[in-house]
């Protein structure tokens, strides 16, 4: 398992990969991993010679009063984790090396940073853009992987990589869930037990969702109107930042359930923002 913190090592490491003829995987995470992460890693093993984990919370994606310095941190596990999940390196690079003093460059995509997540977390794409830009440089992967639960990262992710003409293989891997159908997350870890068993409301919501598409229920008003009633039955004191239903790939809202609609929403539980999604069609 080779472990490398800096930025010249990874790209020495990166060029003679390349140059033995490896063909190079990507998976960015911010650490914590669970098996929705090493779902990444071992999908990406599928299709590489050798997967990059990089472990880095980027500063740059989180707001003011956001949980970056809260933001959950096992460094020792995730390593044991990615090489039991078959993953032969990992870059764990220091921010004040990815953002030195007087850093002044960001990438910014367009009209889909706006949308959803965008509204609540204006700055939040751009971030998110830049680190994994710099990620791409660095590393030069051939493929990269990304999951289905962040989608409108991956919807953008996927546009930057055409739009800068990155020649990388763009994957985007199923949700993992837990039993009970909550999607895996780092974030999950800031519940009490109590509050957790809350938190199924998201994905017991998108289910209504489905089941109701599945029942000739197209109209997208209709459908929000029980969700938001599952969610608020499940846990009173909610906040609802928005359930949405819009095309995968544009992200255009649409008023009704039509060929590629996916159904995202964001909840706040207990002082914790969850996010999740699911395709209608
Ligand atoms: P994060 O560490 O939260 O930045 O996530 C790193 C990558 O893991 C992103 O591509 C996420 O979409 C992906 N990911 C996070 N949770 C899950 C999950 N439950 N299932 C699949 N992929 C996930």
């Amino acid at each position: 398992m080779k472990i490398i913190r800096s930025i010249k090592s990874i790209q020495t490491l990166s060029c003679q990969l390349a140059s033995q003829g490896m063909k190079i995987g990507l998976v960015p995470t911010m650490g914590f991993l669970h098996d929705g992460h090493l779902s990444l890693i071992k999908r990406a093993l599928k299709s590489c010679d050798v997967v990059i984990t990089t472990i880095f919370v980027n500063p740059t994606q989180f707001a003011q009063g956001e949980d970056l310095s809260t933001y959950p941190r096992d460094e020792k596990g995730d390593i044991q984790k990615i090489q039991n999940a078959g993953g032969e390196i990992v870059f764990i690079p220091k921010a004040s090396d990815i953002y030195p003093e007087n850093y002044q460059t960001y990438v910014d995509v367009g009209n889909l940073t706006q949308t959803l997540e965008g509204e609540s977390r204006p700055l939040h794409f751009k971030g998110v853009t830049t680190i994994v830009a710099k990620l791409f440089n660095m590393i030069r992967p051939d493929v990269v992987v990304f999951g289905l639960k962040d989608f409108q990262q991956a919807t953008v992710l996927k546009k930057m990589t055409i739009d800068l003409n990155y020649p990388i293989k763009f994957i985007i891997a199923p949700t993992v869930r837990e039993k009970d159908g909550l999607a895996m997350s780092s974030r999950n870890k800031y519940f009490s037990d109590a509050q957790r068993q809350e938190a199924i409301c998201l994905y017991i919501a998108l289910q209504k969702a489905k089941e109701m598409t599945n029942s000739g229920v197209v109209e997208c008003k209709v459908i929000k109107k029980e969700m938001r009633a599952v969610i608020k039955k499940i846990c009173k004191t909610a906040q609802i930042d928005y359930i949405a239903f819009t095309d995968f790939d544009t992200l255009a809202p649409t008023k009704t359930v039509v060929g590629n609609t996916i159904c995202s929403l964001a909840v706040r539980l207990h002082g914790v923002r969850l996010i999740d999604n699911l395709k209608l069609s």
